[in-house]
């Protein structure tokens, strides 16, 4: 368990340590629908760039209005965090992101860098063919850069890693199922994190250790259970907080919670395809729940499925995606009659207001307004 939180607080460390060793090259991105498997088949270490906060005093003037996880994205670049970064890729998806990519750019030209369209409607009948012929073009571009030339051996050992390392963090997710589960929320989502962060080799060795140790815990408190929606985590304080008042979060549906492990890539002869499907396939972030909404549905099902209380919906202040489908959200849990608290984070949480809205969330959920009456 403090292996995975180690390597979290690390985990700058963690990476030039792995560039040491490995002696490939290290690419930043930011958003969850990059298919991590073509990277990593070109020997490079893909890492997810995390918010942290930090005193800042260029943000305000080149991202003014940016939400805060991307302005500290470019500010941790600008401290030196991320030196060990020799590329950035972008992808299609929401507009701060794209800004934080530009600033890095404009700041660090020297970085490496590729723009990848991901389809905005994962859903449309042309999504998988235009997403296949992009991830084409990142192959080539990886294999230009590396000087290697990529092999289906390869692009069939990436995928293997990767699934089995969603097939890992399942299992965590399952033991959440049960009554008095024997994992907290705030440890299963660091350890998420670190994942993120991490060879997928190194971490599915460490999670083949961890998970046995987990299943001979003694069952844990009795707690109230709660889903986390909202924008992106970067920490695991939010469900500390919780803990801290009686509850735990049971399940997420957060972009680098559930939403990263969900689905699995299918093997097909086609192997670009294959991993363009199961991106178009996974669980919908919020910006690409357009035409065919599938988070309601899935929010629900999660809910239901590890039987929540109730919910807790953190939205990242200026975050468009998950304001504009937020009436969607609210719209399940009241049908569903699921009660449910919304709050904003800033620079970082915001721990009293919280504290009481979490508190009083509690108090309505032990009065078996939710499960006990049933979901229509
Ligand atoms: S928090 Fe929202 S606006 Fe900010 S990067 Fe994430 S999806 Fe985009």
């Amino acid at each position: 368990m403090n292996k995975f939180s180690s390597i979290f607080e690390n985990r700058h460390d963690y990476a030039r340590d792995w560039k040491k060793r490995s002696g490939g090259k290290v690419l930043g991105y930011y958003c969850t629908y990059f298919p991590e498997e073509v990277a990593y088949a070109a020997g490079i270490l893909p890492v997810r760039i995390l918010a942290k906060h930090f005193p800042d005093d260029t943000t305000d003037r080149l991202m003014y209005g940016n939400c805060y996880v991307t302005r500290d994205m470019f500010n941790q670049f600008n401290l030196g965090h991320y030196d060990y970064i020799d590329g950035l890729v972008c992808l299609e998806s929401c507009q701060w992101w794209y800004n934080a990519f530009d600033v890095t750019m404009q700041v660090f030209p020297n970085l490496w860098s590729h723009y990848l369209f991901t389809p905005d409607y994962p859903d449309g009948n042309r999504s998988k063919d235009v997403l296949r012929s992009e991830l084409s073009v990142i192959q080539k571009k990886f294999e230009e850069w590396t000087g290697k030339t990529v092999t289906d051996a390869e692009l069939d050992n990436a995928i293997e890693i990767y699934n089995t390392n969603r097939r890992l963090l399942r299992r965590l997710y399952e033991l959440r199922r049960f009554n008095n589960p024997v994992i907290l929320g705030s440890e299963a989502m660091e350890i998420m994190l670190a994942n993120q962060v991490m060879d997928k080799a190194e971490a599915n060795k460490m999670l083949e250790e961890l998970i046995p140790e987990l299943e001979d815990r003694a069952p844990g408190e009795d707690r109230v259970r709660f889903i986390l929606i909202g924008s992106e985590t970067y920490d695991a304080e939010l469900e500390k907080l919780i803990e801290g008042v009686g509850g735990n979060v049971v399940i997420d549906d957060l972009d680098n919670g559930s939403g990263y492990v969900w689905n699995e890539v299918v093997p097909l002869k086609d192997r670009l395809m294959a991993i363009g499907l199961r991106y178009l396939g996974k669980p919908h972030s919020a910006l690409k729940d357009n035409v065919w909404r599938r988070r309601p549905e899935q929010i629900f099902r999660l809910s239901e499925d590890f039987q929540v209380d109730a919910a807790i919906i953190a939205k990242q202040i200026y975050c468009h995606p998950h304001g504009t489908d937020m009436y969607a959200v609210w719209k399940l849990l009241q049908e569903r009659k699921i009660p449910y608290h919304t709050f904003e984070r800033d620079t970082t949480l915001p721990y009293e207001e919280t504290r009481l809205g979490v508190e009083a969330l509690i108090h309505v959920a032990k009065q078996g307004m939710t499960r006990a009456n049933g979901w229509s």
